[in-house]
């Protein structure tokens, strides 16, 4: 009988760890986080440093399949130094992957906006006294774009457009404008001449933190007081906004990061999403000095994958719309917006 009940037990204890292994499994499955990378780079029309370009074609290197999405800037072709418009191309279009993205990014630097057709505007500044007035021998690279009239940031846009695809680069089909300032006259602009993406939310907590009590914090706490390192992407204004909700290399370091990223994967794990944006990125122009976080946050998240924690996706503007389900509504906004343009032409 003790034996016969010792095999009984024996069955049941293996019944039960079955059942308790496949119930931590499933909570393991149930709990692994799909986090969706989106890595974008800066240009800000100002310096091409071969030491910048070097440690990005390093790191595409290192990362062959790491798409990156680049807000692309004309400025470079309207500097007075940049005698050679063509070799500058041919150094930009060189960090241009496929599968990788194109956008536009804006700073209202003197040379580009009357390239533009637009008269040129050097106040306000929204780095004030943290940056010289002439930076690199240029004003108006922190003169925020909404000072402009919606028309004088249409302008800038095909301005920015036609150069570019002149020189060679594919269409931009997003934009990030140059201190996250962009904003209802911005978005009309965008809406004229078909750019229906905008990436230029952040979260006004991480420019509180490097820029307090500049114009740049309170343009950030008025356009962008809801966004937070949880934020997703999103349809508002006729728009898609695809929020840089992780900021920037220069101002967010790995280990801030990483800090960020625990949190909203708790949360996400929390309320039983299991989908997170993380948008993170550097800008061309310190490259040299700030593209190792984005390669530690790389290799963090890929060790987080190997443990068997996350699942992680990398994806290009259009991919990422796609996954986050907005990819119907963005082919309705650029339907509407192409009639819209049809009616306003004929009118
Ligand atoms: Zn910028």
């Amino acid at each position: 009988m003790l034996k016969v009940y010792r095999h009984y037990l024996a069955a049941l204890g293996m019944v039960l760890s079955c059942f308790i292994s496949t119930l931590s499994q499933a909570k393991s499955l149930d709990s692994k986080v799909v986090v969706e990378l989106l890595i974008s780079i800066d240009y800000e029309g100002d310096k091409i440093r071969t030491t910048d370009l070097e440690a990005i074609r390093q790191f595409q290197k290192q990362y062959p399949t790491i798409k990156l999405i680049h807000f692309m800037n004309a400025a470079y072709f309207t500097k007075s130094w940049s005698k050679d418009r063509d070799e500058i191309s041919k150094r930009l279009l060189s960090l241009i992957r496929p599968g990788d993205d194109l956008g536009v990014h804006i700073h209202g630097w003197k040379n580009f906006v009357e390239a533009s057709g637009v008269t040129f505007k050097s106040h306000p500044r929204y780095l004030g006294n943290h940056l010289p007035e002439r930076f690199h021998g240029e004003r108006g690279s922190d003169v925020p774009l909404d000072e402009y009239s919606t028309r004088e940031i249409t302008q800038m846009l095909e301005f920015s457009i036609l150069e570019l695809r002149k020189r060679g680069f594919p269409q931009p089909t997003s934009f990030r404008a140059g201190g996250w300032q962009s904003g209802p006259k911005v978005w009309s602009a965008l809406k004229r001449v078909g750019i229906l993406i905008d990436s230029s939310a952040v979260p006004a907590r991480l420019i509180r933190n490097l820029y307090p009590r500049s114009l740049l914090q309170k343009k950030a706490d008025s356009l962008w007081s809801t966004i937070t390192e949880f934020t997703k992407s999103r349809q508002r204004a006729g728009i898609i906004e695809v929020p840089n909700n992780m900021g920037l290399a220069d101002y967010v370091s790995a280990e801030h990061f990483r800090e960020m990223a625990r949190n909203s994967l708790k949360r996400s794990i929390r309320n039983g999403d299991n989908k997170v944006l993380f948008h993170y990125g550097f800008h061309q122009e310190t490259a040299r000095l700030y593209l190792d976080e984005v390669s530690k946050v790389i290799d963090w998240l890929t060790s987080l994958e190997k443990e068997g924690k996350i699942t992680l996706l990398n994806h290009s503007v259009i991919e990422h719309i796609k996954s986050a389900g907005l990819y119907k509504a963005y082919e309705e906004l650029v339907a509407d917006n192409a009639n819209r343009c049809r009616r306003s032409v004929r009118k």
